[in-house]
């Protein structure tokens, strides 16, 4: 079986700006933000997607995820939060674990579905996972 990306960020194989975690899901900051503060929330154990995932996964997933858009609120500012989850290439899922994007949104921010995949500023991820880290922790 192929390497799942999520499960080797889960085990720290691959590095990513954790920005909060609980016994059952991570969440982490998206290298290719959409709009500022896009963050994905995973659960620990691997699921494919939230078709396939059993329901104590996605319950732990959109706790998280509220959590995580209630911080993009009180830090960043964010008037709304978009929480999306794919599921199979039909619904434009790219990687095949199960995972939350929590999109703090902002008037007019030109969001648009499906957005373009392109690389983010890491120093700018890094300070936004900063401020959210400290609404988090
Ligand atoms: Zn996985």
């Amino acid at each position: 079986m192929p390497a799942c990306l999520f499960c080797e960020i889960l085990t720290g194989t691959i590095p990513a700006l954790r920005i909060a975690e609980d016994a059952e899901a991570m969440a982490f900051m998206d290298i290719n933000p959409a709009v500022p503060g896009h963050a994905l929330v995973i659960p620990r154990d691997h699921s494919v997607d939230a078709l396939a995932a059993p329901p104590a996964a996605l319950a732990a997933c959109m706790v998280l995820a509220g959590r995580v858009g209630r911080a993009a609120e009180l830090v960043l500012g964010a008037t709304g939060v978009t929480f999306l989850s794919c599921a199979r290439p039909d619904g434009g899922q790219t990687v095949f674990h199960l995972h939350v994007h929590v999109l703090p949104r902002q008037p007019a921010d030109g969001l648009s579905f499906p957005w373009l995949h392109k690389p983010g500023d890491p120093a700018v991820i890094e300070t936004i996972a900063g401020s959210l880290r400290s609404a988090l922790y």
